[in-house]
């Protein structure tokens, strides 16, 4: 299989060009189509000569995400429904930080991305894992949600003003608003908590996080990308040792091993003492707060006997607790709090000098992206196919 062009460094590239007997100032074109202006096509790198264009596209792919389905308003929480190019399905769900109550644009925005298709560590409350794990994403489909993303408002952008360029044509003699080219990054946070366990793929998750750091490629700060994880002990120590410094969330949903167990196989394996030893390792190393999420599911969690060892666990990492009142999965029997119990569990919290935060939806719902979107079209789609493949 040919590898993409969005899978290579500069690093790469640079020794790439040398071999080829192009000039250094070649790579900075190149990159500059491929992340400044996202370019879908070889044919639209102008200023490249045909001929290193034609050697580029007989030694590389440049794979382009196909956008499916999008959820949500504009300046709310979006959600994209992407096709690879194998046909597999993955989301990214795009949040501004502040939306725009009064018409101005919101500047900065959240995406969410996915690391793989369908996940293998089968928590019960998941929709990602309920069809379990079919791949690894690699490095370039995870930049790709980055970029798509990008294109995808850039266009919503020049549709606008090209309606406004009509409108006004038609109406006044003022001069006409000049539509952008290639906008500066839209996309200045990153969330890994799409689909699939990140610190499972590892190699391309740290390889895409390197390419979306970089200045040459989607600049993006590194203490401006948060990776989630269920709780696999010894890649944290790993990520910990890494030299970016990522952000990290622990999906804990239970603050003893009995609860968590109940719901996330991973606590097997991973028991708790395990686990909150890496996650010292991490901060020891790393110096940033941790966070700890933790869904709210009715009578599995969301007792107040789960808040003492809670909170002994978020002081002894210094961490904050994210609680997430949980959203409901078709066909899964699990069930959010009324909101008298979420904000109870909340005070409690409070009261015993935790950091923590209840998350109000409000469009900010995130965790609706955890493979429930996938999950409908592909069961929608399983139902349309399967009457005609039977004949
Ligand atoms: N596999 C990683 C990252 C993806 S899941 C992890 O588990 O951390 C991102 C977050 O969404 C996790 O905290 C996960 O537990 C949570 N989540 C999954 N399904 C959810 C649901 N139905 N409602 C609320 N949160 C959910
Ligand atoms: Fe996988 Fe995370 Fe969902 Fe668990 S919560 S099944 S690890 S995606």
């Amino acid at each position: 299989m040919m590898r993409d062009i969005k899978s290579l460094t500069l690093e790469e590239l640079k020794a790439l060009f040398k071999d080829w007997k192009e000039p250094p100032y070649r790579v900075s074109q190149l990159l500059e189509w491929l992340y400044l202006h996202r370019a879908t096509g070889w044919s639209l790198m102008r200023n490249m000569p045909g001929l290193l264009r034609d050697r580029l596209a007989q030694h590389f792919s440049l794979k382009i995400l196909e956008l499916v389905l999008k959820q949500g308003s504009e300046d709310t929480t979006q959600k994209f429904l992407w096709r690879l190019p194998d046909g597999s399905l993955v989301e990214s769900v795009l949040i501004p930080a502040n939306p725009a109550l009064y018409g101005e644009a919101s500047d900065r925005h959240t995406l969410c991305v996915s690391t793989q298709v369908g996940c293998a560590y089968g928590c019960k409350f998941c929709a990602s894992g309920l069809d379990g794990w079919k791949r690894n994403l690699a490095a370039e489909e995870i930049v790709e949600q980055v970029l798509a993303v990008e294109r995808w408002h850039e266009r919503e952008n020049l549709k606008s003003q090209f309606s406004n360029l009509k409108s006004t044509r038609a109406g006044s003699r003022e001069a006409p608003p000049v539509p952008r080219s290639a906008s500066p990054r839209l996309i200045n946070n990153l969330v890994i908590m799409g689909m699939g366990e990140p610190l499972a793929n590892y190699d391309q998750l740290l390889k895409a996080l390197q390419i979306l750091n970089a200045p040459w490629g989607g600049n993006i700060g590194a203490r401006k990308m948060t990776i989630s994880t269920s709780g696999l002990a010894p890649q944290i120590r790993k990520l910990a040792d890494e030299p970016l410094q990522f952000r990290l969330a622990i999906s804990l949903h239970g603050a003893t091993d009995e609860v968590r167990s109940r719901i996330m196989p991973v606590n097997r394996k991973y028991p708790l003492r395990e686990l909150i030893s890496a996650c010292e390792y991490y901060r020891e190393k790393n110096g940033r707060m941790l966070t700890l999420e933790y869904i709210l599911i009715s009578g599995v969690n969301d007792a107040l006997d789960q808040v003492e060892p809670l909170a002994r666990l978020a002081r002894r990492l210094n961490a904050k607790v994210n609680l997430i009142p949980y959203n409901e999965v078709e066909g899964l029997p699990w069930q959010r709090p009324s909101e008298a119990v979420q904000e109870g569990f909340l005070r409690a919290l409070t009261r015993l000098k935790v950091a923590a935060t209840l998350r109000c939806e409000k469009g900010h719902d995130i965790d609706a992206a955890c493979g429930q979107l996938r999950l409908k079209t592909e069961r929608a789609l399983h139902r349309v196919e399967a009457p005609t493949a039977r004949g």
